[in-house]
C-alpha cells in the first residue's frame, strides 16, 4: 500500500492534533514487550504501528523491554525479540531500554508515595486480599493493614527490599478507593515479594515492581508521547493515568488503547503457544506452522507480506477476527512479483517417452520468471525417463480436465507436446507408469501446423533432476476458532493431525544453484522457502503458501 493511500486512524488523528495544539513537537512510541515468549503476528501488528508511526511522523521508536517477572523471563526470549524486530526492519537505534533498569527509580517513586500517604504495606495473603477486593457490583473492604503511619511503611518497605520477609509474605499497595467501580483501582498492588534470579539485575533485588506500576512511569522516563497499547488495558488507563498524578516524572505520556490482532485458525497467546511447544505439538518456536514471527519467517513470510498485511488491517478500536487468508494473500501479491519459477514434481508419476533414446539429453530453457525477463532464465533437461505429478493425469477424465489421460496430447511446459501411449498397472490395479511419445516436430513448444494442446503440464526429468524433501502445511487448528471447544476442553482438541504433510520430491536441476534469499514458485504448486534443515546432501522446502486464492474470491475482488 502506498503511503499516500495509507488510511488516517484514530491514532493519526490524535497525535495530528498534539502536533497541531503544540502539545507535542516531536512524538516518541515504543514497543513494549514481555521477554516471557517469541513475538507472534499480534505483536508484528503492535510493532508495524508504533514504528511507522515513528517513521511517518519523524519522531523516535523505541524497544523496552517490560521486564519485572523474573520467573518467566530469559535473554533467550530478549534476544530472539530483537532479532524478530530487525527482521521485520523495526529499526530502534540507540533506544533500547529495559523496564528493570529503572528498578531504583520506582522504588526511590514507590517510597515517594508512601511518604504521601498514597501507598502501604499490606500483610494479607493473596487468598484474603481477593475477598476483600469485592467485585464489580460490590464495593470493597479496607485491608486492616490501610492505616498504618509512613514510618512504619516505609520501613517494612526498606525491610521488604532487604529480603528480611519470604515470597509473597507482604506486598506494597497503593492507597486509592477500595469503594471505585474500577477494580484496578481498588488499592492496586505496587511491588511483590520474589526471591528469584533477574536475567538482567541477577540477585540485586528481591521485590519487583508490577506491570501497572511500571509501565506508564517507564514511559514517562523516556519521554513516549503516546503510549499505545491493546483494548484489555483500557481499564487500567485510570490507573496509569493516577500514578502519573501523583509522582514527580520528567513527562506525562498518554496512554491509547487499540483492537489487538485476532486472525482465524490462530492462537496469539504466548502462554499458549509456550504450550505448544513444550509438550511437543510442534518442533519449536520457529516451526513453520506457528504463528510467531520466526515460524512464519522460516515458513517463507517476508517482512514486506507483514507490513502489507498490517497496512490491510488497519488500526481500529472494535474487536474483530481477520481472515487467515488475507495473510497469505499479502504473502501470495509479494512474491507472484518477485519470485523465480522452478518445475518440481510432488508426487511423481513415471512417464517413459518411448520414443527418445535412452541416453537422450535435451535443454531446454524456461524464463526465471514469465511477466520479467530481466530475472533471466535457466535450463531443464528433458531425458527419456520424467516424472509428472499423479493428480496431471487421470485414466478416465471428466469433461474439465485438460491434463494427461490415455490418447491424449499436452504440452511439457517449455519442451515439447507428448500423448500418452500406455498406462501400466500393477497387480492391484494402481497405476505405475505411463507410456508416451513425443512429437518431434513440438520441439519447442509449438508444432509448424499450429496445433493446440489444452493443457500445459510440470514435469522434472526421472535421470537428471534433485531430489528433495517438501514440506506442505495446513491450518495447525482445525477450527476458525481454535478455542471452541465443548465444556471445559482445551484447544489442544482442535489441533489438525495433518498440519504437516512430508513429501520426497524431484525438482528440475538447476535447484542447485538457485538463489533461494526468497522463497521460489514451483510452478503450479505454489511458493517454497528453503529450510534450514537443509544440508549439502539434503535441500528441504517449506511451502509458504499455494498458488489458490481464497482471499479474493471471498473478497470479492
Ligand atoms: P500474553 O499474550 O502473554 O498475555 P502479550 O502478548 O500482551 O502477552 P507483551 O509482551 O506484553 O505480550 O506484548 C507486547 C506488546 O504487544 C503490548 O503492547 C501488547 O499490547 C501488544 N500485543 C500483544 N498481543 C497483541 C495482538 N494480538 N495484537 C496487537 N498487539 C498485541
Ligand atoms: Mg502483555
Amino acid at each position: 500500500m502506498s503511503e499516500a493511500s495509507k488510511p488516517k486512524n484514530f491514532i493519526r488523528e490524535i497525535i495530528d492534533a498534539d502536533l497541531e495544539s503544540g502539545r507535542h513537537t516531536t512524538i516518541v512510541t515504543r514497543f513494549p514487550p514481555e521477554p516471557n515468549g517469541y513475538l507472534h503476528i499480534g505483536h508484528a501488528k503492535s510493532i508495524c504501528l508504533n514504528h511507522g508511526l515513528a517513521r511517518d511522523y519523524k519522531g523516535r521508536f523505541h524497544l523496552r523491554f517490560d521486564d519485572t517477572n523474573p520467573a518467566k523471563e530469559s535473554t533467550e526470549y530478549v534476544e530472539s525479540i530483537q532479532a524478530d524486530l530487525r527482521w521485520l526492519g523495526a529499526d530502534w537505534g540507540e533506544n533500547l531500554f529495559f523496564a528493570s533498569n529503572y528498578f531504583e527509580q520506582l522504588f526511590e517513586w514507590a517510597q515517594h508515595l508512601i511518604r504521601e500517604g498514597h501507598a502501604f504495606v499490606c500483610d494479607l495473603s493473596a487468598e484474603q486480599m481477593r475477598e476483600y477486593r469485592g467485585t464489580l457490583t460490590e464495593p470493597g473492604r479496607p485491608s486492616p493493614y490501610r492505616e498504618r503511619s509512613v514510618d512504619e511503611n516505609l520501613d517494612l518497605f526498606r525491610r521488604m527490599r532487604a529480603g528480611e520477609f519470604a515470597t509473597g509474605a507482604k506486598v506494597l499497595r497503593a492507597k486509592i478507593d477500595m469503594g471505585h467501580p474500577n477494580l484496578n483501582m481498588r488499592d492496586p498492588i505496587l511491588y511483590r515479594i520474589t526471591h528469584a534470579h533477574h536475567h538482567r539485575t541477577g540477585d540485586q533485588w528481591c521485590i519487583y515492581p508490577t506491570y501497572d506500576f511500571t509501565h506508564g512511569q517507564s514511559d514517562a522516563i523516556e519521554g513516549i508521547t503516546h503510549s499505545i497499547c491493546t483494548l484489555e488495558f483500557e481499564d487500567h488507563r485510570p490507573l496509569y493515568n493516577w500514578f502519573l498524578e501523583h509522582l514527580p516524572t520528567p513527562s506525562k505520556p498518554r496512554q491509547i488503547e487499540f483492537a489487538r490482532l485476532n486472525m482465524t485458525h490462530t492462537l496469539t497467546s504466548k502462554r499458549k503457544l509456550l504450550q505448544l511447544v513444550e509438550e511437543g505439538h510442534v518442533s519449536g518456536w520457529d516451526d513453520p506452522r506457528m504463528p510467531t514471527i520466526s515460524g512464519i519467517r522460516r515458513r517463507g513470510y517476508t517482512p514486506e507480506s507483514i507490513h502489507e498485511f498490517c497496512d490491510r488491517v488497519g488500526v481500529a478500536r472494535r474487536n474483530n477476527t481477520i481472515d487467515l487468508a488475507l495473510l497469505e494473500f499479502c504473502l501470495r501479491q509479494d512474491l507472484e512479483e518477485r519470485s523465480l519459477r522452478r518445475m518440481v514434481v510432488l508426487d511423481p508419476l513415471k512417464v517413459v517417452i518411448t520414443n527418445l533414446p535412452e541416453d537422450a539429453e535435451e535443454w531446454y530453457e524456461g524464463p526465471n520468471h514469465p511477466a520479467n525477463e530481466a530475472m533471466g532464465s535457466r535450463k531443464v533437461a528433458l531425458t527419456r525417463e520424467i516424472y509428472i505429478d499423479r493428480d496431471d493425469f487421470m485414466e478416465d477424465p471428466p469433461r474439465k480436465f485438460f491434463r494427461l489421460g490415455p490418447g491424449r496430447e499436452v504440452r511439457l511446459r517449455y519442451a515439447c507436446y507428448i500423448t500418452c501411449t500406455e498406462v501400466i498397472k500393477d497387480e492391484a490395479g494402481n497405476i505405475t507408469e505411463l507410456r508416451a511419445e513425443m512429437d518431434p516436430e513440438s520441439r519447442g513448444g509449438s508444432t509448424p501446423d499450429g496445433r493446440k494442446v489444452k493443457g500445459t503440464i510440470h514435469w522434472v526429468s526421472a535421470q537428471i533432476n534433485v531430489p528433495i524433501e517438501a514440506r506442505l502445511y495446513e491450518n495447525l487448528f482445525l477450527k476458525e476458532d481454535p478455542e471452541d471447544v465443548e465444556g471445559d476442553g482445551s484447544y489442544l482438541e482442535n489441533l489438525n493431525p495433518d498440519s504437516l504433510q512430508v513429501v520426497a520430491a524431484f525438482g528440475e536441476p538447476s535447484l542447485r544453484e538457485t538463489d533461494f534469499s526468497l522463497p521460489v514458485q514451483f510452478e503450479r504448486k505454489g511458493y517454497f522457502a528453503l529450510d534450514p534443515d537443509s544440508d549439502s546432501e539434503q535441500l528441504v522446502f517449506n511451502r509458504s503458501v499455494s498458488l489458490k486464492d481464497s482471499w479474493s474470491k471471498k473478497a470479492g475482488k
